[in-house]
């Protein structure tokens, strides 16, 4: 049996894929087959052997030993929430992790479209992973209406900031872990 998955935006063990740099960058199609994290993580055989499942949270065995310490290193996307966020799809449903999903995919766009000076999507994925709808759209607004006479580097280090201060009120590191990176 072949890895196969249908849903490319959230993937089999976690990742918001539709939240993460090599996706938007068009680099990545989604976790699948020929996926760049479907290459070199143990999650995808797996998976096959397990009936297939969609997400790890669907097996018998989740959290299996594969899952030990996952979410202590960053590869492009952060891992921070990945098991956060397994959770909260398994506990609310995947259509409705979806639906929060996609208003925080919209917010990307807009930041991409609006802010992005040049190869910012590392940063701007992160912020928009680990921080909350609310946040972002108040931060997003705020900035809307401050940087309508910037240029487009004073826009992105603007709304930077706002996402920093923010990240820290929260107590939210705005910064990839990237020294246990194996991929
Ligand atoms: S690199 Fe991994 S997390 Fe990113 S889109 Fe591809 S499969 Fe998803
Ligand atoms: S939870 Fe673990 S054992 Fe089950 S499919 Fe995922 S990686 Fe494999």
């Amino acid at each position: 049996m072949q890895f196969k998955r249908k849903d490319l935006l959230f993937s089999l063990c976690g990742l918001n894929c539709s939240l993460c740099p090599s996706f938007v960058q068009g680099t990545c199609p989604g976790c699948r087959a020929g996926s760049h994290c479907a290459a070199v993580c143990p999650f995808a055989p797996c998976s096959v052997e397990h009936g297939n499942v969609s997400y790890c949270f669907e097996c018998g065995e989740y959290p299996c030993r594969h899952y030990d310490g996952v979410d202590k290193h960053d590869s492009l996307i952060t891992h921070k929430n990945q098991l956060k966020d397994i959770e909260k799809a398994k506990q609310i449903g995947i259509d409705k992790y979806h639906e929060e999903q996609t208003v925080k995919k919209q917010i990307l766009d807009e930041l991409l479209d609006n802010y992005d000076v040049g190869n910012k999507e590392i940063f701007l994925c992160l912020a928009v992973n680990l921080l909350d709808i609310e946040d972002l759209k108040d931060i997003l607004n705020k900035a809307d209406l401050s940087t309508k006479d910037m240029d487009l580097a004073d826009k992105y280090y603007y709304i930077k900031q706002l996402f920093n201060d923010c990240g820290e009120k929260r107590g939210i590191e705005l910064k990839l872990r990237r020294d246990g990176y194996y991929g």
